[in-house]
């Protein structure tokens, strides 16, 4: 009897009625909601498409208006969101390195050719600034530990600003 109540929820946990269309169907055929049954929005992705195309216009509207009214709250979600999987994300961007290795480059080249005296400026600035990424840099510069390492431990990254900031005012002294 266990087994079959358990084999009963395995086979009810991999497929779904759509409340609109009223077909079962495969969980890949809906989009995922976090707060909805099973983890997954009611109705299937191909509905969902259906109503978006069927009220477009309106639906458009309703979001520009949202992001303009709700910008704060978007971008303290956004950041949220960016911190909270901040490994993810970094995994994300390796990969989408690693897959476009060629792309990558042509445009970085393109874009240090097109700014660079945009770069220097930002470059001094951060210098002069003893700012996060240029305490990185220097950190990565002495040691084996990559940038996206020594992000995890803001007190190397404190550690070694003052360290800067000594040296730095050592040579001024001793001008
Ligand atoms: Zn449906």
């Amino acid at each position: 009897m266990l087994r079959v109540k358990k084999l009963l929820n395995f086979l009810i946990a991999m497929s779904k009625r759509c409340t609109k269309c009223g077909e079962v169907k495969d969980l890949s055929a809906f989009n995922k909601q976090k707060r909805g049954l099973y983890g997954f929005r009611s109705s299937c992705k191909s509905c969902e498409l259906q109503y978006y195309k069927d009220n477009k216009e309106r639906i458009d509207i309703y979001s520009k208006h949202y992001t303009k009214n709700n910008r704060e709250k978007i971008n303290t979600r956004r950041r949220q969101y960016r911190k909270d999987n901040y490994e993810k994300i970094i995994i994300i961007d390796r990969l989408y390195c690693l897959n476009n290795k060629e792309r990558m480059s042509t445009r970085n080249q393109q874009y240090k050719k097109d700014n660079k005296e945009k770069i220097k400026e930002y470059n001094t600035y951060r210098c002069n600034n003893l700012h996060d990424g240029y305490v990185i840099s220097q950190i990565s510069q002495d040691s084996s530990l990559t940038p996206e390492d020594i992000k995890k431990y803001p007190m190397l990254i404190e550690t070694k600003r003052n360290n800067l900031k000594i040296k730095r005012l050592i040579k001024q002294l001793s001008k």
